[in-house]
């Protein structure tokens, strides 16, 4: 059986010069590909208690939504401002050039739920970081976070240190 990071396609120079993009289309768009990658994301969350998958967009959402689903757990979007038609609590967190903000529905944690959070890819960790701070102004508990791949060289974890972070996939 193949492994998980043989169906990730990287890409050089995307989305600039000396970048390695890691893509994961193509681990979507092979069935056991897919599969392997919802099945081991799960993994990272065996034996844990918590109420609710927190995804962000947009990767986030298709390796959530499957996670949440199998585990019958509700699953809450964190979407770029502007999105979310409800009334929404807002985080913003450094680009490269510049900021972005993020945003989630106010009613959809409450006090003292156990929050995982979910993306494709932690990097330097300044989005889920965000998605925490969002999470935590609400009363919730970020009890893990987990990450499909881990680009480490990056240092995302130093920012995190008070977090429970697992991926599936590290890049040195
Ligand atoms: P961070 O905030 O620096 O940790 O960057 C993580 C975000 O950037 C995630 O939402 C990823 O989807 C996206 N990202 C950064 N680099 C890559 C990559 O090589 N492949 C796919 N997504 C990436």
């Amino acid at each position: 059986m193949k492994k998980l990071e043989e169906y990730v396609r990287s890409i050089p120079d995307f989305p600039e010069p000396g970048i390695i993009f890691r893509d994961v289309t193509s681990i979507l768009q092979d069935a056991d590909g897919l599969k392997l990658a919802i099945d081991s994301l799960q993994g990272l969350l065996e034996g844990l208690d918590f109420d609710v998958v927190v995804g962000t967009e947009s990767r986030g959402f298709i390796f959530g939504v499957p996670v949440a689903y199998n585990l019958h757990k509700p699953f809450v979007p964190v979407r770029k401002k502007g999105k979310l038609p409800c009334e929404t609590v807002e985080a913003s967190y450094e680009l490269e050039y510049g900021s972005a903000v993020i945003e989630m529905h106010r009613d959809s944690i409450k006090p003292g739920d156990r929050v995982v959070l979910v993306d494709d890819l932690i990097a330097t960790g300044g989005t889920i970081e965000a998605c925490a701070r969002m999470v935590e102004g609400l009363g919730g508990e970020v009890v893990r976070m987990i990450f499909v791949m881990e680009l480490a060289g990056l240092n995302g974890r130093d920012r995190l240190k008070k977090y429970d972070v697992a991926s599936v996939i590290r890049y040195e």
